[in-house]
């Protein structure tokens, strides 16, 4: 029997070399769990159907004396990273049915290293909201309570993680995507530095903040995946080979006038005061910063960017095609009822920003703002070296309870600062909240996160504080 409860990347990896079991034996123990609480929680999209056949290569290789920490170690893969010959839709009913051409470079690279693939895990449709209440497959349940939604956009490979339906997974962030439903669901999610890992066979949302990260157990679990895609790669030019930094005395800026500001949950709060008081007693110093709120910013970017980016699904080239009248009418009609609301939400609001007119006074003037919210950056990390916030205001909320697309763009306000200035940043849990009120919810307990942000290509010190917050203090 082995007990998936305890096991991480790094354990199975020593017991696969150790022959304690077999990557067969590792892959039915997941593939029965998955049996057991996948029709509950819907966390997977679907399920391979090579599974075992993978895993046996794993162990052909393993017998011949091959070692890589990821070989024979199951992972879960987002719905909108490419598999060759495998089926890939970002979660959207415009692209049911459509087939994978080829692997995006972060496949061949897992494939190289002997990773074995689950299957492929719910999101938000196209990698836009923060619940995975937009999957056009149905949303995905929170393990920790499964009234509620865990986080988005990549909500079911962090719930995949959670329920031990797989011991990794890979997701991408284009505002927090990875962070806050690894927050949500009481994992680690890391999203790397703009361009350290490549883009190529990702489907692109927003092209100059997504990028690809890792899921994990633990901090070295997503250390140990973002390792195995990192670095610069020919078929994507805005990749890049990350630099190590190290520092001796880390000093954390805490933004607390955005943390105290209204809409800020209490409970958050006290969970993360008490984060602070922890940290200094590690001997971290502890400096107030200003850090603006950049939602407006990164929302116009983001409709914009969706608009241009969502344009080539016109029922011609990939997956749904409706028929009309005409060319035009095939279109509207393929488009109107292949994306979901939130798409269409933001494609005509992209379209208004990017239109003849208001270009200017809106596009043009949030690539300004974003030019200077760099520029306080490069300033502000000289004189500390990490930024700390909650990773959401929030915790997890009702399936359904929120109505209001405004409502929940704001759960977005620590995140998606990290992808406008394209620094990397993660998130580690830091303890439990408990839910008091209605009788249905005494007792349980939903799990909370803070967020670290570093400079550029500052991984590795994101990594280091990981550690030592989740080992001396949680
Ligand atoms: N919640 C943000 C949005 O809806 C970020 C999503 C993401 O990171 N893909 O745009």
């Amino acid at each position: 029997m082995i007990d998936l409860d305890k096991l991480t990347i790094k354990t199975a990896h020593e017991h696969l070399m150790k022959g304690d079991f077999s990557a067969v034996d590792l892959v039915k123990t997941y593939l029965a769990e998955i049996e057991k609480k996948n029709p509950e929680l819907n966390a997977y999209l679907e399920v391979y159907d090579d599974v075992l056949e993978q895993a046996k290569v794993a162990d052909e290789r393993i017998s011949k004396g091959e070692n890589h920490p990821l070989l024979g170690i199951p992972l879960a893969i987002k719905d909108n990273i490419l598999v060759a010959g495998k089926k890939a839709t970002s979660a959207s009913k415009i692209l049911e049915g459509f087939v994978a051409p080829y692997d995006s470079t972060v496949i061949s690279k897992l494939k190289k290293q002997g990773a074995v693939f689950l299957g492929r895990t719910n999101m938000d449709e196209f990698a836009l909201g923060s619940s995975t209440e937009n999957s056009a497959y149905g949303v995905t349940k929170n393990p920790h309570d499964t009234s509620r939604v865990p986080g988005g956009t990549s909500g079911g490979s962090a719930a995949a993680v959670a329920s031990d339906m797989t011991l990794g997974a890979i997701g991408s962030d284009t505002g927090g995507s990875l962070r806050l439903p690894a927050a949500f669901c009481g994992v680690v999610g890391m999203k790397p530095t703009y361009g350290g890992v490549s883009r190529y066979g990702l489907m692109a949302a927003v092209s100059s903040f997504d990028v690809i990260g890792s899921l994990g157990k633990t901090v070295e679990d997503a250390q140990i995946l973002f390792e195995a895609i990192k670095g610069r790669d020919v078929l994507d030019s805005t990749s890049i080979d990350s630099d190590s930094l190290s520092k001796k005395q880390l000093i954390i800026g805490v933004p607390w006038d955005l943390i105290n500001q209204e809409g800020i949950d209490l409970k958050v709060k006290e969970n993360f005061k008490k984060v602070v008081k922890n940290l200094e007693k590690l001997g971290y110093k502890i400096k107030d910063i200003k850090l603006p709120n950049c939602l407006a910013l990164y929302y116009i970017i983001n409709f914009a960017e969706v608009s241009s980016n969502l344009a080539r699904f016109d029922g011609v080239k990939y997956g749904l095609h409706i028929d009309g009248k005409n060319l035009l009418e095939d279109y509207v009609l393929t488009r109107g009822q292949g994306f979901g609301k939130e798409v269409r939400r933001r494609i005509l609001l992209g379209t208004y920003v990017l239109s003849a007119g208001y270009y200017d006074a809106y596009y043009g003037k949030a690539q300004k703002a974003r030019t200077a919210l760099k520029k306080e950056f490069t300033e502000m990390f000289k004189e500390i070296d990490l930024v700390l916030t909650p990773t959401s205001p929030i915790p997890a909320w009702k399936i359904g309870e929120k109505s209001d697309p405004l409502s929940v763009y704001l759960a977005d306000v620590f995140t998606v600062t990290a992808n406008i200035v394209g620094l990397p940043a993660i998130s580690i849990p830091s303890g439990f909240m408990e839910l008091e009120g209605l009788p249905a919810q005494a007792g349980k307990k939903l799990p909370l996160g803070i967020q670290f942000m570093a400079p550029h290509s500052g991984e590795d010190l994101l990594f280091e504080v990981g550690k030592k917050f989740l080992n001396e203090v949680l």
